[in-house]
């Protein structure tokens, strides 16, 4: 199996910092100012959800850290995220006996007590649906949208195939309806482009799902690593008060997660951070 095919796998390739096709917000910035107030009731399950939906016709708005409020510092606090990627085409890999799952990653994270946001592909939910419910009935736990297909939402995105635009919601759609079907409970309003990679087009697609889209500041450079030192060390490099991480759970294309997280959780904490899951970090 060639690193080329590998590689449809993930939302980051190695040394990678940053989506290519793609230009993150600006960090802690919504970029859809027009929907900034406008509330939208929360969906069952999520009574204390806040939401930032769009306006009508307008951009989802993009969330990529949490900023410092006039007057005060932002919080020692940081989210990790971990995407569960598996693609809608990998399921024959899969039963040839390929693991897109990681459930060492969540034991570890249970025993840790580290609050995380799960951002998970309908195809991965379809094929592991025991623990897409193991994971999204777990107050410890938020789980958030990642797409069906884990296709691209633009074009020159680490090599996956694109979505056509007029699919993109749909794509969206079918990932949530996979959640309910499966058992999550705990599902978010947001959502995680494949590889990160999004332009204005595809932030108006998608924002009919009312969904904010969520990238991150610091790249763990998880996927595809060997050595579990590395990734920790760049992630502590990387993290300051109100960073969002972005990691991968997925043994195929992430191997070293489970035990990068065991050295980076005792690490920041030591150093005074509160892990968080995103809808905290959103609301500061
Ligand atoms: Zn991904």
């Amino acid at each position: 199996m060639g690193a080329g095919v590998i590689a449809l796998t993930a939302c980051a390739p190695p040394g990678a910092t940053g989506p290519s096709a793609s230009s993150p917000a600006s960090p802690g910035s919504l970029t859809s100012p027009a929907s900034r107030d406008t509330p939208v009731p929360p969906r069952p399950g999520n009574p204390k959800e806040r939401r930032h939906a769009p306006a009508a016709g307008g951009p989802a708005p993009v969330f990529s850290r949490a900023t410092a409020r006039p007057g005060s510092a932002v919080p020692r606090t940081v989210a990790l995220t971990f995407d569960a990627d598996m693609t809608a085409d990998q399921g024959p890999r899969a039963a040839r006996g390929e693991r897109f799952d990681n459930p060492g990653l969540i034991d570890a994270l249970r025993t840790l007590k580290v609050p995380s946001t799960v951002f998970m592909t309908g195809r991965w939910a379809e094929e592991y649906p025991a623990q897409a419910r193991s994971i999204g009935t777990d107050p410890l736990f938020e789980t958030a949208n990642h797409s069906y297909s884990h296709h691209a939402f633009t074009p020159g995105c680490y090599g996956l195939p694109v979505v056509d635009r007029t699919r993109m919601l749909a794509d969206v759609e079918r990932a949530r309806q996979v959640f309910e079907r499966v058992g999550v409970r705990n599902a978010v309003p947001y959502f995680r482009f494949p590889g990160g990679c999004h332009d204005d087009d595809a932030l108006r697609a998608v924002a009919p799902a009312g969904v904010t889209a969520v990238q991150w500041d610091v790249v763990s450079g998880d996927a595809f690593a060997t050595d579990a030192g590395a990734v920790a060390e760049q992630v502590l490099a990387g993290v300051e008060p109100g960073s969002l991480v972005v990691m991968h759970c997925t043994r195929s294309a992430a191997p070293v997660t489970e035990q990068a997280v065991r050295r980076i959780v005792p690490e920041l904490r030591r150093r005074g951070y509160r892990f968080v899951k995103v809808s905290e970090l959103m609301r500061g």
